[in-house]
């Protein structure tokens, strides 16, 4: 196997790679993250000041229907005394009275702490909703810059796209497979010539001494094997 195409594509995708990390390097790059985190953090903010509005709504329907049901019991009441003769039968139904006034007024209370929590809640979803506002127009303007550095990157990054897909072709796909599998696990280069032939027997990348069934492999030129360690694939270069 020559491996020269592959060397080749392989010194392409790393200059490929330096482009892109030029981009996500740059200020510009950076600005659009912060901003966009920035609104992605109201946003989720806000949703949950609305889940929580909603929450206490809901409890406060509950208070409500507490409210009416003593009320209603209240009302109940409403001139009975008027056919009572007998006064313990007065104290009686003056007792039931007031307890119940005491519950509704406790229940009221409750209602208004909620009906606080609320106003509050509210009132902090509606600043968080305009900060995402402010946050989304930021966004917008650092993405007009962040798409014109990575425009003036664009024709080399294409270029070199170009290219790449030229040389996949006159690689055996299987190569290419490798070497994608390799970059995915961060170990570029992937293919790392092997000096010396025959009796060299470390790993030319991580250094690790070969078995002698993977040095078996490596004899001449062309012959290839990978690293039992770091799964990098070492080669003999062509003379
Ligand atoms: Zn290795």
């Amino acid at each position: 196997m020559n491996f020269d195409k592959l060397l080749e594509y392989q010194s392409l995708d790393a200059e490929l790679m330096k482009l892109d990390a030029e981009v996500k390097r740059s200020d510009e790059a950076k600005r659009y993250a912060q901003a966009v985190a920035r609104r992605n953090e109201a946003s989720e903010k806000y949703t949950k000041l609305t889940q929580d509005a909603n929450d206490l709504l809901g409890a406060f329907s509950v208070i409500r229907k507490k409210l009416d049901g003593l009320k209603e019991e209240l009302d109940g009441f409403d001139g009975i005394l008027d056919d009572v003769q007998d006064s313990q039968e007065a104290e009686h139904y003056l007792k039931l009275v007031n307890a119940i006034s005491v519950q509704l007024a406790a229940v009221e209370k409750e209602a208004a702490q909620i009906a606080s929590k609320i106003d509050k809640v509210t009132s902090e979803a509606s600043k968080v909703w305009e900060q995402g506002v402010q946050a989304q127009r930021e966004v917008k303007t650092v993405k007009v810059d962040y798409e014109r550095k990575v425009a003036t990157l664009q024709p080399e990054a294409d270029k070199l796209k170009a290219k790449l897909s030229e040389i996949a072709k006159e690689v055996p796909p299987q190569f290419l497979k490798t070497y994608a599998a390799i970059k995915a696990a961060k170990k570029l280069p992937a293919f790392v010539a092997y000096p010396n032939g025959n009796n060299y027997g470390y790993c030319s990348r991580c250094s690790v001494e070969l078995a002698s069934d993977t040095k078996a492999k490596l004899k001449n030129p062309g012959d290839y094997a990978e690293c039992p360690d770091c799964r990098r694939i070492l080669f003999i270069p062509e003379k």
